[in-house]
């Protein structure tokens, strides 16, 4: 089993930038066993390494060893698909004044490289065109950053050989090429003899403090599934020379990828009362129930994020957006646990908050909560109790999906003399 953190994230409307995740991804006994540290989105607009993290998350299990996963440095920038709204945090590494609103995510990500179980670190980029030691034209020479693996200087304080450890993991890449223009290639950028560009960067923080630090570049010039299938391999080679074991649940090949970037069984829980399916969601939900405060959200992919933007509340998967939730303010109440339902004529009790399956039709016996069946209309019913819905009974403009095929069942609390106070809801979805 691996240890997997499944954080709660508490929207704070205010504050930016947003704090990062940790992941660890250990084995059964992760005592003292040395880390490989893998970062991505430090700049926001370089999906590649923030979808292959967050496959590495989700998708593998490591059993002898240790891999701590920050998947989104700059989640704030990530949000808004900017390499850095605050300047390029991979400058701000040497020095930085402390009133630079990135100080404490700079401050927070130093100590996480200094830990001492933190042996290697891998840091995640997309860069533009292809590296090539000579120039061979405008997207193949020496200042291209595309699909090269990078070291800051070639040995670590006379102990450790950065070239050696590099040529493994570039052997490993090159021996999984998708084509021979994507060759990788060792580059080492001699940070200490003068670079004062790459002097502020992440690495060479981590390398004067006597730390293994690499950088994987995929090329820009490739689709997202080819550079999230570089990371991965650069992930993959750098967990061998560690001796780190792990297994994935997928064959690593595009097709696969392709489907768990955009896969299906991505979700997010709000306020533990809503489970919302994201795969294929409409692109706008209207009059969608929401807390004005204390919302908190979590969900089973790492890069899927909550967020207010001016009047909408918007969920994006990294830099990609995903759905506008127009919100309907209301008060939440939390007394409602489970309910009755009646699917496809068995009567199951159902957690509040979760996602059915329905076949046929589904009913929802008398309970002593208002129901509010999103689709469905009949005069004169104010609560959709003692009702077999079917499919054809709801209005396709109602659904989440892109299908019609999900629909929401919302739970209201009533008192006198108050308004109503949502309770949660139930996704119905009626599968083939
Ligand atoms: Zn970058």
């Amino acid at each position: 089993m691996r240890f997997l953190i499944f954080f709660i994230f508490i929207l704070f409307i205010s504050a930016k930038p947003i704090n990062f995740s940790l992941y660890k991804l250990d084995s059964n006994n992760p005592s003292n066993k040395p880390a490989l540290l893998v970062i991505s989105g430090i700049q926001g607009d370089e999906p590649g390494g923030f979808n292959a993290t967050s496959i590495l998350i989700k998708h593998y299990k490591v059993y002898d060893g240790s891999v701590w996963v920050v998947p989104n440095l700059n989640q704030y920038s990530i949000l808004r698909n900017n390499r850095g709204i605050y300047g390029d945090m991979n400058r701000k590494f040497a020095k930085l004044d402390k009133s630079d609103p990135e100080y404490q995510i700079v401050q927070d990500i130093k100590k996480i490289i200094l830990d001492e179980n933190v042996i290697k670190i891998l840091h995640l980029h997309d860069g533009s065109g292809f590296y090539r030691e000579d120039y061979i034209n405008n997207m193949l020479n020496q200042n291209r950053w595309g699909n090269c693996s990078v070291i800051d200087q070639g040995t670590l304080f006379e102990y450790n050989d950065l070239n050696d450890n590099i040529s493994q993991v570039v052997e490993y890449i090159n021996g999984n090429l998708l084509d021979e223009l994507h060759r990788y290639r060792v580059r080492n950028t001699n940070t200490a003899n003068g670079d004062i560009e790459q002097e502020k960067s992440l690495t060479y923080f981590a390398t004067i403090n006597k730390k293994m630090a690499f950088a994987n570049e995929a090329s820009k010039s490739l689709p997202l599934n080819q550079r999230v299938y570089y990371h991965l391999l650069s992930i993959e080679g750098m967990m061998k020379s560690m001796n780190i074991k792990f297994e994935r649940d997928f064959n690593l090949d595009i097709k696969s990828i392709d489907k768990l970037i955009n896969h299906e069984d991505t979700n997010i829980v709000i306020n533990d009362i809503i489970e919302l399916p994201l795969y294929n969601i409409k692109p706008v939900i209207n009059h969608f129930p929401i807390q004005k405060e204390n919302i908190d959200f979590y969900s089973n992919t790492p890069i899927v994020w909550l967020f207010k933007d001016e009047k909408n509340y918007r969920i994006k998967h990294g830099n990609k957006n995903l759905v506008y939730l127009k919100p309907f303010y209301t008060e939440f109440d939390y007394s409602l646990k489970n309910v009755n339902i009646i699917i496809d004529n068995n009567e199951i009790e159902i957690p509040i908050g979760t996602i059915i399956s329905i076949k046929d039709s589904f009913e929802i016996p008398p309970l002593p909560y208002r129901v509010n069946v999103i689709g469905y209309y009949k005069d004169g019913v104010d609560s959709e109790v003692g009702i077999k819905i079917k499919k054809k009974d709801l209005m396709d403009r109602f659904s989440i999906d892109k299908d019609n095929k999900k629909y929401r069942i919302e739970f209201y609390k009533q008192t006198k003399g108050q308004k109503d106070k949502f309770a949660g809801m139930i996704i119905v979805d009626f599968k083939d």
